[in-house]
């Protein structure tokens, strides 16, 4: 069968899933986000290993700086779970990409005082220790320039034990932002909601992250629920992401098309506050793209071309053959 096969040729990334995550959340669809497939092993037309032209812009060895005010601060290699969609597979479960200290990060965004944004990222921040979260928000909360700091997570879906009154007291006293993973509401489990409770009762401020993945949740059905869902437990929706082409996610990627018709849907029945917007990042590096109208795109063979906030244009893989099996199944 096409995982054990996938296994066989020694799946592409890390592989990791929670005892937690693989059996409380029950939803077959959900499988494949978490097991390797056989056709992640393969590079697709139009797919890269660093979709987001990440590398051009590391500004030292744990800082991308894409956007002129805000950075995002790589602070571990390591997740508790490994998506397959990741967009950041080249280097998360790697360890030896983060073998330097923080220092030289730390000295950069004081440097540099046009940054007031700091999204902790990595990997999965939230797999530190408290004492070492601690440490990092301590110097970024002494950098007078940073405003806002946020922490880019998917473990109140996949390890909501690590949630505990302790680090929420943690988050709430440096005014942090988690910006939290979610792609179905099947992951919104009692364990879940609970977490995410605990954190709107400590006063840390929510939002999320989903992206959208073929077959598993592009239907109107399973984002309103999921979108509703985030809602009753403080959470608001922020972006609904276009699927990355990161090498061996073709299985995994929606037209465009569908994701238009998806928000718009969306925009047209269900209340604002649980609409988030559709996203392009676009791939090489030219930043996110909201996406509200076809009008916005621009067919070359089978890619999108669609500019971003500076007019420059970027393309989107986008095969016809994937557009019509989409269509066959809407
Ligand atoms: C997504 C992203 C951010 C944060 O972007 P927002 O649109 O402000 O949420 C910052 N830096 C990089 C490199 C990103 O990819
Ligand atoms: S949790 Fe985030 S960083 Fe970790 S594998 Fe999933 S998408 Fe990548």
């Amino acid at each position: 069968m096409s995982e054990s096969y996938a296994m066989e040729q020694g799946a592409s990334f890390s592989i990791g899933i929670t005892p937690y995550y693989s059996q409380h959340v029950e939803h077959p669809a959900l499988r494949k986000t978490i097991i390797p497939q056989e056709t992640e092993c393969r590079l697709n037309p139009g797919e890269w290993t660093d979709p987001l032209g990440e590398e051009n812009h590391r500004a030292t060895p744990h800082l991308i700086h894409t956007y002129p005010d805000k950075v995002l601060f790589l602070a571990t290699p390591f997740c508790s779970t490994y998506c397959r969609y990741c967009t950041r597979s080249r280097m998360v479960g790697k360890p030896q990409e983060y073998r330097s200290t923080y220092e030289e990060t730390y000295k950069y965004i004081e440097q540099h005082s046009e940054i007031r944004d700091v999204l902790i990222s990595g990997g999965d921040p939230l797999t530190l220790s408290d004492a070492a979260l601690e440490d990092i928000l301590i110097r970024l909360r002494g950098i007078s320039h940073v405003n806002i700091i946020r922490i880019g997570s998917k473990v109140p879906a996949v390890l909501p034990m690590r949630i505990t009154p302790a680090l929420a007291k943690l988050l709430r006293r440096y005014r942090v932002w988690l910006s939290l993973h979610f792609i179905h509401e099947a992951e919104l489990t009692e364990e879940t909601r609970f977490a995410c409770n605990l954190l709107s009762e400590h006063g840390v401020s929510m939002i999320s992250q989903t992206v959208l993945l073929k077959d598993i949740n592009d239907s109107s059905a399973a984002l309103t629920q999921l979108f509703y869902g985030l809602i009753q437990v403080d959470v608001k929706p922020y972006y609904l992401l276009q699927c990355d082409p990161v090498k061996g996610s073709a299985h995994f990627r929606t037209s465009v098309k569908k994701g238009i018709e998806l928000i718009r849907s969306l925009h047209g029945n269900i209340s604002g506050l649980a609409v988030p917007q559709y996203v392009i990042d676009a791939p090489g590096g030219g930043g996110k793209v909201p996406i509200i109208h076809s009008s916005q795109l621009k067919r070359e063979g089978d890619d999108l071309l669609f500019e971003n906030h500076e007019g420059k244009i970027y393309r989107y893989p986008d095969p016809l053959k994937a557009h019509q099996d989409n269509e066959v199944v809407s």
